[in-house]
């Protein structure tokens, strides 16, 4: 999960880092407003899941209320062409701040590097709006340096790596804080990238931070709620995957066409994706309710893979290893009784007690299946090819 640059930097300040005054707007009046209360000079920064809003028109440098307005107006509700998402994004805020007079812009970063397996910091003095370009023509300009996760950040570290980065040797001190506090943000908050470019050396010698891009694992999501919120707004995925996480469903891939499929398991869920296609059938998500399938979850998934209207049948597959099989019946027939389903829904049961799940399915309308294959096959014909 992308965090937005406002949303970065509130991170970020809680770890210590200085940032720029600034409020968000999603009007060109609140722009207006917002540049007022900061008064003087403000810079008004496009929102957007992109780097490279400097170069694609999206940050302004605005000397009066009025022109922060003007340029809100300009660029809000509309689309702007990112050369890095290599398409057009719509900008639905600004973010409105306090100007920087920028004497220097360095680079300050925090990611993943599969290679020595290890987090790795990379700092340049080269750093603000062509720092793709300098890795390109000159890599000797940006330091790197894998982290000890065992030492941690240690002094020497944080030398070697701004030395190598080109950074002037009397910096280096007023550079450590900000290394240290990105790199606590980093791992803390289950980071994949923490970056902070530029990292604005102003006219009276001070640091700070002028733009913040952080990635979360979205594998670690569940270990902050308070990040769910931000996914809502923030991620470019369709509406249903949207609703998806706000109903705490974190496996759920939208795919467009007619067939539910809900099953336990990756892998089960995937290969059932095969046999639907293989049937002639278009699967309209991918969704994994995990070992379990408690009435709740069951009723939950159910009632999002109903609300997209395109979806004409439903084909459960589930595989009963710990969960018993009668358990994921029972479950499927509470969760199912609680909605007004109006379109076929075929149930693959297979596994642990199988047998005793089969048979409590024979009571209700769902229609169960034997195999996979079967399974695929029925809700194909049911559901037809239209
Ligand atoms: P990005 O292009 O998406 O990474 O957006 P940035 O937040 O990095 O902004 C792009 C560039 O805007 C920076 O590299 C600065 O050179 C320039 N800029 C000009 N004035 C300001 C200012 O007052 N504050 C900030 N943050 N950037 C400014
Ligand atoms: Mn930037």
């Amino acid at each position: 999960m992308k965090m937005q640059e406002y949303q970065g930097k509130e991170l970020l300040a809680k770890y210590g880092v200085p940032v720029p005054k600034g409020q968000v707007a999603d009007s060109p009046e609140q722009a207006f407003e917002a540049a007022r209360a900061l008064g003087g000079t403000v810079v008004v920064k496009a929102q957007v899941l992109s780097g490279g809003r400097g170069k694609a028109g999206g940050v302004k440098v605005a000397k009066s209320p009025e022109e922060a307005r003007d340029f809100a107006a300009t660029i809000l509700g509309k689309e702007l062409y990112f050369e890095q998402a290599k398409g057009n994004l719509r900008i639905d805020q600004v973010l409105v701040e306090e100007a920087l007079a920028i004497e220097k812009e360095y680079y300050i970063g925090i990611t993943t590097d599969r290679t020595t397996q290890r987090n790795v910091f990379i700092v340049s003095s080269q750093g603000g709006m062509d720092i793709e370009e300098v890795a390109h023509s000159n890599p000797d300009a940006i330091g790197r340096l894998p982290v000890d996760p065992f030492l941690g950040v240690r002094d020497f570290a944080i030398r070697r790596v701004a030395v190598q980065g080109g950074i002037p040797a009397a910096e280096i001190a007023q550079l450590a804080p900000f290394l240290r506090a990105l790199y606590d943000a980093y791992v803390e908050n289950d980071a994949t990238l923490a970056e902070i470019n530029p990292l604005v050396v102003t006219k009276d010698g001070t640091l700070i931070a002028g733009d913040a891009k952080i990635e979360i694992d979205d594998n670690a999501l569940f270990r902050h709620p308070d990040f769910r919120a931000y996914a809502e707004v923030s991620e470019e995925s369709h509406e249903y995957e949207k609703e998806a996480r706000r109903r705490g469903i974190s496996n759920y891939v939208y795919l467009g066409g007619n067939i539910g499929i809900i099953g336990n398991g990756a892998g089960l869920v995937m290969t059932t994706m095969d046999e639907v296609k293989r049937a002639g059938g278009e699967p309209a998500d991918f969704l994994d309710i995990g070992g379990g399938a408690k009435a709740e979850l069951v009723r939950n998934s159910m009632e999002l893979v109903l609300s997209d209207p395109n979806v004409r049948g439903v084909l459960f597959n589930i595989f009963g290893g710990i969960t018993r099989g009668d358990e994921v019946a029972r479950g499927i027939i509470e969760g199912v009784a609680s909605l007004d389903v109006r379109v076929p829904i075929v149930v693959r049961l297979a596994g642990t007690n199988a047998e005793e799940g089969l048979e409590l399915l024979n009571t209700t309308d769902l229609i169960p299946a034997a195999t996979m294959q079967e399974a695929a096959q029925k809700i194909v014909s049911l559901v037809g090819n239209d």
